[in-house]
């Protein structure tokens, strides 16, 4: 076995004219949830909890889009989604349509561990969560006045953001270019944006060899009520086996048409890829262009990531003492 190792996502899909300020912002929030991790795992506490306890701290912070924060739907509430998977027994829990559940992550663990089910979503699923005593809090609570802002700019646009930061700059400005900026502007043939940062994920392998991946989100800003994105979904937005643990990031619909994170542990099982090659393999050859990034671990302590969006917030740490934070190429 090769150690411990653990990775941070904040989405991808960034805008290229994302403020210095909030990329340092981003970066402090990253670290701090990965050094959390470290000190769990180092601890000994199994893959499964550290994943959960790393997510939690991500969707308690307003800065990404999960828990509070999270992005809002064409009716200006939320609804938030989120997965968990541990990979030693192939177990899993997910979650949608919350509204009131402080921390999604920690019902999609509940519906694992204690639910005789693998996903629940809106009433049943909150009708779940008060009777396992999580804590519950007024829909108020996840909405900032910034998504506020961003959700009014969506809608004069007629548009389903792909993120949710106000534009700094116009489009023609985007130093992106062009033919990416063209690129991400259709969404099943909707208009979207480019910018800024979104969903959390967080995949961990312990001292024992065994990976676990979480993902939380609100979804995509102007989304319509209802909508399920990739993030609940075990095997698009998130999966664990034995050998490594994936989480994904970025047009939830491109995701679940390429099984995205299934597919990476897939082409490690059949095809015996090494990590980062699976995640490079399943970016080429299963997802549309700029749409999507992940972050990944194998049993052996490695981490991986990658992306085909203008950047992803991501961080990750090996027990042998590396430890990274980026947000660009
Ligand atoms: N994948 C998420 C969704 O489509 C969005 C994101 O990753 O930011 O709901």
């Amino acid at each position: 076995m090769g150690g411990w190792a653990i990775a941070v996502h904040g989405g991808a899909g960034v805008d290229p004219n994302l403020p210095p300020q909030r990329q340092e912002e981003a970066k402090q929030l990253l670290t701090r949830c990965l050094n959390l991790g470290i000190s769990a795992l180092r601890s000994s506490l199994p893959a499964i909890d550290v994943v959960e306890l790393v997510v939690r701290e991500l969707e308690s912070d307003p800065l990404f889009n999960s828990g509070r924060g999270s992005a809002l739907t064409e009716n200006g509430t939320v609804e938030m989604e989120a997965s968990i998977m541990d990979g030693t027994k192939r177990r899993c829990g997910a979650v949608s349509g919350l509204t009131t559940v402080k921390n999604p992550i920690s019902l999609a663990r509940l519906v694992m561990d204690k639910s005789p089910h693998s996903y629940m979503a809106f009433a049943g699923a909150e009708e779940f969560a008060r009777l396992q005593g999580v804590a519950l809090v007024d829909n108020q609570y996840f909405i900032t006045e910034e998504n506020v802002g961003m959700l009014k700019l969506a809608k004069e646009a007629n548009s389903i953001l792909f993120d949710y930061r106000i534009p700094t700059v116009g489009l023609e400005t985007c130093s992106a270019g062009a033919a990416s900026v063209e690129a991400a502007l259709q969404m099943n043939g909707l208009p979207i944006s480019v910018y800024a940062p979104e969903t959390v994920g967080c995949v961990v392998v312990d001292g024992e060899g065994r990976c676990a991946a979480g993902t939380s989100t609100g979804g995509l800003m102007n989304k319509m009520s209802g909508r399920i994105g990739d993030s609940p979904l075990i095997g698009a937005g998130t999966y664990a086996g034995e050998l490594c643990g994936v989480s994904c990031t970025g047009e939830g619909e491109a995701i679940i048409r390429g099984t995205l994170a299934r597919d990476v542990a897939a082409v490690m099982e059949y095809k015996g890829l090494g990590l980062q090659e699976a995640v490079d393999f399943v970016i080429k050859e299963r997802l549309d262009e700029g749409m999507a990034g992940m972050i990944a671990v194998s049993r052996n302590g490695e981490v991986a990531y990658g992306f085909n969006t203008t950047g992803m917030f991501r961080g990750c740490a090996t027990e042998d003492g590396f430890m990274e934070v980026g947000i660009w190429e």
